[in-house]
């Protein structure tokens, strides 16, 4: 049978979302929006990111601590070490704390101007393994790291990139999230290198349904991710065509999703670029839906599961 119709009930499914905070009212508007379409598919958390420099400093502490205040989902705050203090970043992690935040996505950060050289902060955390260790200081947060599948493009080989990684792990991050790809099997070999490593934290695949081809595009060639080259023909002539550009994403996020599901793989990371559309559409066709309506496995056979099946 097709992938999309195998039978995948009894397995729970584990689902996480990712935001970046709004810069406008519209904007605002849009992003709550989204959040309460993907309510009730019961992310295990959602995160909101951290621009570059700290410039969402505000943005991003407004919204986690809405979402705590507001939501049944448990936020995540990103925070990186760029162009602060240690004082400063702890400053902020302990503000996310008072607001109800308990789980930092700890991070390096890029510099403000993409494709610029990352140089430290001479008083602040140099890495992200600086930034798990001293928010150990700060308080007892649940802290994720980041991870890549095709390897960071400063590191200085695919092995050192995997130490680092084991390094945040060995000190106290309890999951890694990895850096959205389009390559199943680069994936794949990656998690039989972290296997190896000894690494056993769950390492969760970053999915980045496609909303734009071109806007991906350009930043795959700046964060690393290979764009394989039958997607360039997939997506080829549906510039004017946002409809089955649509479609094609969604269709191709949950290829993606559900050849990793067949691996044994039970938990998906989103990048959400504030829309819900595609991601409820491949979330629906891992086969969650959301808490108020059962699905046909959860329906007695004279309420309808036999007409579904
Ligand atoms: P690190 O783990 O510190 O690694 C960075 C690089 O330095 C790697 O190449 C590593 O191998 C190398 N390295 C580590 N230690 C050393 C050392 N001692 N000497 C020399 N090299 C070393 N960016 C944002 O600005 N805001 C966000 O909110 C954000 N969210 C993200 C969420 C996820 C899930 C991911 C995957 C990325 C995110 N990013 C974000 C992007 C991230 O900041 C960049 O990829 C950044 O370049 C690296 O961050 P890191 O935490 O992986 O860094």
């Amino acid at each position: 049978s097709p992938l999309i119709a195998r039978p995948r009930a009894p397995r729970a499914l584990s689902v996480s979302f990712e935001f970046f905070p709004p810069k406008t009212d519209r904007m605002r508007d849009q992003l709550w929006d989204c959040l309460r379409q993907l309510e009730p598919l019961e992310p295990s958390f959602v995160s909101v990111t951290y621009g570059a420099g700290g410039s969402t400093r505000e943005r991003t502490h407004e919204t986690v601590a809405r979402i705590a205040a507001d939501t049944t989902m448990k936020p995540a705050a990103h925070l990186t070490c760029v162009e602060a203090t240690r004082a400063e970043v702890n400053a902020v992690a302990q503000a996310y704390w008072q607001a109800g935040v308990r789980h930092v996505v700890a991070l390096r950060g890029d510099p403000p101007t993409l494709g610029g050289a990352y140089v430290p902060h001479p008083g602040g955390y140099a890495y992200a393994l600086d930034l798990v260790k001293g928010l150990r200081d700060v308080a007892d947060f649940e802290i994720s790291v980041a991870a890549y599948p095709e390897v960071h493009p400063q590191a200085r080989s695919a092995a050192e990139d995997l130490d680092n990684l084991k390094r945040k792990i060995d000190a106290g991050a309890t999951r890694a999230i990895s850096q959205y790809f389009f390559d199943v099997d680069s994936y794949r070999r990656f998690m039989d290198r972290v296997l190896a490593a000894g690494i056993s934290v769950p390492v969760v695949p970053g999915i980045l349904p496609v909303g734009n081809f071109q806007t991906v595009l350009k930043f795959s060639n700046a964060c690393g991710t290979r764009v394989p080259k039958w997607m360039h023909e997939l997506f080829a002539g549906l510039e004017n065509d946002p409809e089955t550009h649509r479609m094609v994403a969604a269709t191709l996020a949950a290829e993606q999703c559900l050849s990793l599901f067949e691996d044994g793989v039970d938990c998906f990371h989103f990048y959400t670029l504030n829309r819900a559309d595609l991601v409820r559409a491949v979330c629906h066709m891992l086969g969650l839906r959301p808490a108020a309506i059962p699905t046909a496995s959860r329906l007695a056979p004279d309420q309808g599961a036999g007409t579904i099946a």
